[in-house]
């Protein structure tokens, strides 16, 4: 019988005492469960990609899970991340500690710790207690940011990424592979630029809101997440630059040079 047909989501009636929510998990063989078991994840950012990473690792339980977030649930989150509810919008309480909260709720087992913050107001020394840092954000400046502490801590570093249809995926493992910022163009850095006045300070207009789809964020999120679980099982070698078109279906993979220019390798 073809198993994707067959009734395996139905409630089994002889369940054997050897299994438990982990046990469909224990079969692929590929992956190390105890490694996960025993790893430390830091997502940062409780968006629409945060959501489904966070979702997903937290079914695995890892040791600690560790959401950094300096935003505030509102209405228009609720169209996109399904670990938020309207009381949480209505009271514009943390996305860090919202998400963590429902992480804690889906699996008990869950040790989960969360930072209402800039990410950007943390360095390499927070983030070199993790085993893989996982970016979903929408900043350049902060994705900058993960990128440069984690590579200079030896993190990897999965950084995510959606802009309506398209979606992105990078896998960074220092220092064998080269880095999110590898990968800018000018246009990248200017817009960078753009969040900064001319006095270097913040600047006060806001940013492009970015378009959202939640099937794509939520495929970009699931790639993120599994890239995780292979990373502290020791099945990712190498690093990867990944490209989704949501229009075709499609996810291309590229490869990453060094950038003679990219200040993470000097
Ligand atoms: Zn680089």
């Amino acid at each position: 019988m073809d198993t994707l047909s067959s009734p395996v989501l139905q409630e089994q009636p002889h369940i054997r005492s050897s299994e438990d929510r982990y046990s469909r998990i224990r079969l692929i063989r590929e992956l190390d469960f105890g490694g996960i078991r025993s790893s430390r994840i830091c997502v940062v950012g409780a968006g629409a990609l945060g959501n489904e990473v966070i979702k997903n690792l937290a079914l695995y339980a890892p040791s600690l899970m560790t959401v950094v977030d300096s935003d505030r649930v509102d209405y228009t989150n609720l169209g996109r991340c399904f670990l938020f509810d309207r009381s949480d919008a209505e009271t514009h309480r943390s996305k860090a500690e919202a998400a963590s909260s429902r992480a804690r709720l889906l699996n008990p087992d869950c040790s989960v710790e969360c930072f209402p913050m800039d990410a950007t107001t943390l360095d390499h020394t927070f983030f070199s207690r993790f085993s893989v840092v996982i970016g979903c954000v929408d900043s350049i400046r902060t994705r900058l940011h993960l990128n440069s502490n984690c590579y200079y801590a030896g993190i990897p570093y999965i950084d995510g990424g959606i802009d309506g249809l398209n979606g992105r995926i990078q896998v960074v493992l220092p220092p064998r592979t080269a880095c999110y910022e590898c990968t800018l163009n000018g246009s990248h850095m200017d817009s960078v630029d753009s969040e900064y006045s001319c006095g270097g300070r913040e600047a006060s207009f806001p940013s492009r809101r970015i378009p959202s789809e939640p099937a794509v964020a939520g495929i970009v999120g699931s790639i993120q997440s599994l890239e995780a679980v292979k990373i502290v099982s020791h099945l990712r070698k190498e690093g990867t630059l990944l490209l989704y078109d949501g229009r075709t279906c499609i996810l291309s993979e590229l490869e990453v040079q060094f950038s003679p220019i990219c200040p993470n390798h000097t």
